[in-house]
């Protein structure tokens, strides 16, 4: 019978490894970081830190994103995809962040995820980066699959998926898992390869191709 990888062996391992977990996206203010996070969205750390270093040298506060044009904040942001609801959002926004809190990015997940297209995700990537909050796992692509191939949950939906492992990581860790779990989905436990013979899981996973078994990110038919 397959069993899940115990949490806490996770973490330990990961911890091994990738410690201290690292950022991907660049960023210096917690209003960079909000808005480099809402840029990538279906869009690479790698091409969001391309785009944001004249973005940010341009627009460098809550007031001057909401002064910006539409059309000047498009084009800057273009290559990241999604470009016009992006845009859109990021000026609402800081509309938002100058009328009600003097330009600042608040502190609270319940006030980051009233903003516009700020969700649980981008919020609890916000929180634990610039503030060091433990309100939320922030569950991406990498996240996802690197879950369901441990075992860690059998939900479909990054918002359940974010339950099930709060429910079993310590709160503590809750901004840094997200960071160690990234690293090993980018460089091992990718989408397109499991390198579980490289593997610090290899012995326990259930998605190990050493053993011979299926893998668990993959929807049965
Ligand atoms: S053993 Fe394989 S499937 Fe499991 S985490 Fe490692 S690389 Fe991924």
């Amino acid at each position: 019978m397959r069993r899940s990888v115990p949490v806490a062996t996770v973490l330990r391992k990961l911890e091994e490894l990738y410690d201290p977990p690292r950022s991907f996206l660049t960023f210096r203010t917690p209003l960079q970081l909000l808005v480099a996070t809402l840029l990538s969205a279906r869009c690479t750390d790698v091409q969001v830190n391309r785009v944001t270093p004249a973005l940010f040298a341009k627009y460098r506060f809550a007031k001057s994103f909401a002064a910006a044009s539409q059309r000047d904040l498009e084009r800057m942001i273009h290559s990241c995809g999604t470009f016009r609801v992006k845009a859109k959002n990021i000026r609402l926004l800081c509309k938002i962040l100058v009328e009600k809190f003097d330009g600042d990015v608040p502190q609270t997940m319940e006030e980051l995820t009233a903003l516009p297209g700020v969700g649980r995700k981008t919020a609890a990537i916000v929180l634990y980066g610039v503030f060091g909050k433990n309100d939320g796992i922030a569950v991406d692509t990498h996240v996802q699959r690197l879950a369901l191939r441990l075992g860690l949950t059998t939900k479909r939906t990054a918002d359940k998926i974010a339950l099930d492992l709060q429910r079993q990581v310590p709160r503590a860790k809750w901004g840094r898992i997200n960071a160690l779990m990234i690293s090993h989905g980018r460089v091992v436990c990718t989408s397109r390869n499991r390198k579980c013979d490289q593997c610090i899981f290899d012995r326990h996973c259930p998605s190990s191709l050493l053993r011979g078994y299926r893998d668990l990110s993959e929807k049965c038919h």
